[in-house]
């Protein structure tokens, strides 16, 4: 083997799910700014500024479908699929609603199976592709008042390496980050004080910021992950070790 050194990445088409602010955003950015073709899908508000949007709600299959439509027209078809979107929707077991519960099963893992299967196709017939699915770390650890959020994210652990299994042979990856708390929107509305209780139980001590788990994400999207498919990668300062 030469010691040539490693040839340019080549530019992928990238789509990233709930890529209009919070961590999608800063994948989003820091894959575009790697020399990417990306396209965030944005759904309450407008695409972010510099990044190609395209509206896109994952928990309606016809949505998903004219968002991809949309996307192969425009950078092709979607070569690295980064599934981000996702809500919660706290409460203790006794008092959540079915409701409650099926809606975020719906966004976060319903939603993540819809965008897979539309980027399935594509993949196949490039027979090269990258899947990774944003989990959580209370996808392993489980959470108190996070019954539906947990299930979810656990259910996304075992749907990426279904993909794995099933689409390995074809040179397409599938899987999952799971960040620990992470400073956006989503853990901003916790209380000080429940904010001061999660750092204290994390090893290193502070909240990620979104760059640090779009630096996996780009990691996971490069030629040099080629061979980590199935695989969950904690980005969660230590929190979940040992799950
Ligand atoms: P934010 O609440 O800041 O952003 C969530 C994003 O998902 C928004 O772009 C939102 O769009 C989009 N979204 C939600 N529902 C849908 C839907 N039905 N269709 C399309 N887009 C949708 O969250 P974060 O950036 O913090 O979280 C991003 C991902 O990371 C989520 O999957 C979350 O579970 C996961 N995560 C977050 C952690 C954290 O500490 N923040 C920790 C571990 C995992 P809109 O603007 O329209 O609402």
């Amino acid at each position: 083997m030469s010691s040539a050194s490693v040839p340019d990445q080549p530019s992928r088409s990238v789509l990233v799910t709930g890529g209009n602010r919070g961590i999608g955003l800063a994948i989003a950015r820091s894959l575009a700014a790697a020399g990417h073709r990306v396209t965030v899908t944005h759904r309450s508000g407008p695409a972010p500024d510099g990044l190609t949007g395209v509206p896109c709600d994952v928990t309606d299959a016809a949505s998903v479908d004219a968002a991809f439509k949309q996307v192969e027209a425009d950078q092709g078809p979607v070569e690295v699929l980064v599934s981000n979107a996702g809500i919660t929707d706290d409460g203790l077991l006794l008092r959540m609603s079915e409701d409650s519960f099926d809606k975020v099963v719906d966004a976060n893992l319903t939603g993540a199976y819809r965008v897979a299967k539309r980027a399935s196709s594509g993949m196949l017939r490039k027979r090269w592709g990258r899947m990774i699915f944003i989990g959580s770390v209370v996808g392993l650890t489980g959470g108190a008042g996070q019954a539906n959020y947990g299930a979810s994210k656990a259910g996304l652990v075992g749907f990426a390496r279904a993909v794995a299994r099933e689409l390995g042979s074809r040179n397409i990856t599938a899987n999952v980050i799971a960040p620990g708390f992470v400073d956006t929107e989503m853990t901003q509305v916790l209380s000080d004080e429940r904010r001061a209780q999660i750092v204290g139980q994390v090893p290193l001590g502070r909240y990620a910021q979104p760059q640090e788990v779009a630096a996996a994400v780009a990691f996971l999207a490069s030629d040099a992950a080629g061979y980590i498919t199935g695989a969950v990668l904690p980005v969660d300062g230590g929190l979940g070790m040992g799950h």
